[in-house]
């Protein structure tokens, strides 16, 4: 993360955008806003040298009045509280966005798996999921994937909370590897349900032709959005980058082509036959669509007047700071915000605590034909919002979102 907002900060804002839209009492709105608790954890963890290692960690759950805290854990050196609260109050509005029964609720640990080993890594992934055993449960807080978080992260977090609880859990961690419990679809639930989104935003745009996109973050989220983008609906991938910078080939790149080449040689930059450039190039390349599919605070008052693609469509959380959105919504940039564009690995995360609660297991068409109507709908009727009150797609979400969570709160009232 640049570090230049806090990104709590940012939801604040963001909550109070949807304010003018709605008939609610500011003390409702106010009751939304904070998470209902924090964990903080300090995890002494023993390092393959031998020596102990202390690392910070925190679980924060924003609100469940619709249903259970559910959203990712985050590994990276720059992971503070005030992200964590900021996630978790994304997850809120976006499980409201598409209509799940859940609440928000983040995690993350400040470390860098990039300079640990997989022994480390698995001897911190079950001090956290011991810490947090006793904060979570299937019908209390679901943790799941995130930035440097994978399927092989939840065996061993869903592992230790079954050992310490004493029984099979499975829906209790969702994202896991298929064989223990996992969801097909999952992998790619993220960028298939921003593609999804992507299609029916181009659709509104009227988009046609060759179709050009740049993304930024070569993980999870961006690289199966490449893919997909390229495989299903036939658009052009010129840029694509990762935290060593970035990479463009105005002709098209091959998304599982560059894959290999960031495997083989730890970044996608001298990708053969492309240029390198950085990141920041990158979110100013002429383009159609615009992904950001890595960290927040990417475009900023700084830098949004640069930005020429006609879509901004934000796979990553919190890409786009308020002062952003302004220049880009003046600029007639169309930006199909985080909280609707991510949503598809929520959704499939949801799909997956709902057949491990069954013990019935689901094919990958019915995952995804249920993904599919879930977003395609949630775009229209944001779309209709930000149409009636002649608003940006971000404060539409959030005129929906916000009620949502607002009727929830008001139904349920004040107790104690
Ligand atoms: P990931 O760990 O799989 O990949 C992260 C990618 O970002 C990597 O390619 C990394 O190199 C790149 N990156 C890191 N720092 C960067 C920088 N400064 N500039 C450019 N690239 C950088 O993570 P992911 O799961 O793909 O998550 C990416 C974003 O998508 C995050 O904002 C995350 O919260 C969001 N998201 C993920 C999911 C999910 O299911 N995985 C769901 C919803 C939202």
């Amino acid at each position: 993360m640049a570090g230049k907002d806090n990104p709590f900060e940012i939801v604040l804002r963001q909550i109070e955008s949807a304010k003018p839209y709605l008939d609610v009492e500011p003390d409702i709105i106010e009751a939304i806003k904070y998470p209902k608790e924090v964990l903080t954890l300090h995890l002494p963890v023993k390092m393959d040298n031998g020596k102990v290692k202390v690392f910070t960690a925190y679980r924060s759950h924003h609100n469940n009045a619709r249903g259970p805290y559910k959203g990712g854990v985050r590994y990276h050196p720059n992971v503070t509280l005030e992200e964590v609260m900021a996630l978790s109050a994304w997850m809120t509005f976006k499980c409201a966005t598409v209509g799940i029964p859940y609440g928000g609720g983040k995690g993350g640990i400040a470390c860098n798996p990039k300079e640990m080993s997989q022994s480390e890594l698995e001897r911190l992934s079950r001090a956290y999921a011991l810490g947090i055993s006793r904060f979570m449960g299937t019908d209390i807080d679901i943790p799941a994937p995130d930035v440097y978080t994978n399927p092989q992260v939840m065996a061993w977090f869903v592992d230790t909370y079954e050992k310490v609880k004493g029984w099979s859990e499975p829906s209790a961690y969702t994202g896991k590897p298929i064989n223990i419990g996992g969801s097909e679809g999952r992998g790619d639930a993220t960028a298939k349900g921003g593609m999804y989104t992507i299609r029916e935003a181009a659709k509104y745009l009227k988009l046609t032709g060759k179709v050009t996109v740049a993304i930024q973050g070569y993980g999870n989220a961006g690289y199966f959005a490449a893919k997909l983008l390229h495989d299903e609906l036939g658009y052009t991938i010129i840029a694509v980058s990762d935290s060593k910078g970035g990479i463009l080939k105005k002709d098209g790149l091959d998304p599982d082509d560059v894959l290999k080449h960031k495997r083989e040689t730890g970044s996608v930059i001298n990708y053969p036959g492309s240029e390198n450039i950085t990141n920041e190039d990158l979110l100013e390349l002429e383009c159609d669509i615009l992904v950001p599919a890595a960290l927040e605070d990417q475009i900023t008052k700084d830098n949004a007047d640069k930005v020429k693609a006609k879509m901004v469509a934000e796979l990553a959380n919190g890409p786009t700071t308020p002062e952003a959105d302004k220049i880009l919504h003046k600029n007639g940039v169309f930006l199909v915000p985080d909280i609707l564009t991510n949503a598809g690995g929520v959704t499939v995360s949801y799909f997956e605590w709902v057949q491990g609660r069954m013990g019935l297991w689901w094919t990958e068409e019915e995952v995804y034909d249920r993904l599919e109507r879930i977003m395609v709908k949630s775009f229209n009727d944001i779309l209709e919002i930000a149409k009636r009150h002649d608003i940006d797609m971000r404060t539409a979400d959030y005129v929906l979102a916000v009620s949502r969570v607002v009727e929830a709160t008001k139904v349920r009232g004040f107790w104690p």
